[in-house]
């Protein structure tokens, strides 16, 4: 059980930003002593048409992006793309779905595909928007190994991002997910208009769940969303949001995700250093641009760092706080 305590989060953001670079290095060395980066890459199963109004989010039908909605790919086909992953040297396939929760015969479905992936010797990751206990416990028994859903933001905030899902709704699905036994996926959004409060308010709500993974997204507004005109994220206090998160978190893998091709490389080093230890990997984020594999692959020899196992999940792209992770298009929210 971690003690960070919301003060003490606060007072980690209140720090001088190089003490804070220096206190989050030397806690990513004491428990990653090997510079390593997980590679994360997403594979959206059924991309829009989401009843949910996440503000960021162009796979909600309540905005106009231009986003054209498809229904969920056959099975074989998501076969194939994990077969491919597979071929590539994924680990962990990751399908993520724009739904405010899934049906029953969508839950029937993606518990065949979660099986036939498992079989295939990958490990499982999903996203599909809000579950019941039940829900959660089908997908464990299919043989899911990840679920992610993301918070997105602060308690105090969420109202001004999201209105038709409330903030305890995320709590109950990552306490059904937990309860199955599955590993949690979950992180926020940089960018959504919020304050360094809440910044801190969302890691405090992040460390009491203790998530095996955390997927930091920077806000890429996208055109005919509520938060289409968001002001940019200052870059360092994103490095700021990672140091804080490795230091509360030191076990976890902490995820670059939305909107790191806007972070340019020296931006992305200074993450690493900060301690992230994951990427979305792959030309594309649910939705939304993510820097080609070439240019990964060069900054990630440029810096050193080894590739642990690449690992392909496929999701959506924005974050649906469904964890789309989202990276729908954007903010792989996941
Ligand atoms: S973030 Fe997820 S839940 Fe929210 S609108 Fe997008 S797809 Fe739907």
């Amino acid at each position: 059980m971690s003690t960070w305590t919301l003060s003490a989060i606060e007072e980690l953001f209140a720090q001088p930003w190089l003490t804070l670079m220096q206190r989050a290095t030397a806690v990513h060395q004491a428990h990653w002593p090997t510079p390593d980066v997980e590679l994360a890459t997403l594979l959206s199963v059924k991309t829009g048409g989401c009843p949910e109004n996440c503000g960021y989010c162009p796979q909600s039908q309540s905005f106009d992006t231009g986003l054209h909605a498809s229904k969920l790919l056959p099975e074989d086909e998501v076969l194939h793309a994990a077969k491919a992953a597979k071929a590539a040297g994924a680990t962990r396939f990751c399908m993520g779905a724009a739904w405010r929760s899934p049906k029953e015969r969508d839950l029937e479905k993606m518990a065949s595909m979660i099986a036939n992936v498992k079989a295939l010797g990958l490990e499982t990751c999903a996203t599909l928007g809000m579950l019941s206990p039940e829900q959660a416990q089908t997908l464990q028994t299919a043989g899911l190994d990840y679920y992610n859903h993301n918070l997105d933001t602060s308690p105090a905030h969420y109202a001004q991002v999201v209105t038709t899902r409330s903030y305890q709704d995320r709590i109950d699905t990552l306490a059904a997910v937990r309860e199955a036994g599955i590993k949690v996926c979950c992180g926020g959004i940089i960018g959504l208009g919020e304050q360094q409060a809440d910044r801190a308010s969302l890691i405090a709500e992040l460390v009491k769940l203790q998530p095996e993974s955390v997927p930091i997204n920077s806000l890429v507004p996208v055109p005919g969303t509520v938060l289409a005109s968001s002001a940019p994220v200052d870059p360092l206090d994103f490095v700021r949001v990672i140091a804080v998160c490795r230091i509360t978190m030191p076990k976890a893998r902490i995820r670059l995700s939305a909107g790191r091709q806007q972070l340019g490389e020296a931006v992305q080093a200074l993450c690493f250093l900060a301690g992230a230890n994951s990427i979305f990997y792959g030309d594309k984020l649910l939705t939304t641009g993510n820097p080609d594999t070439r240019a990964d692959d060069a900054l990630l020899e440029k810096l050193g760092l080894r590739i642990v196992a690449p690992q392909a999940q496929a999701a959506p792209a924005a974050g649906c706080g469904c964890a789309c992770g989202t990276p729908t298009a954007q903010p792989a929210l996941a």
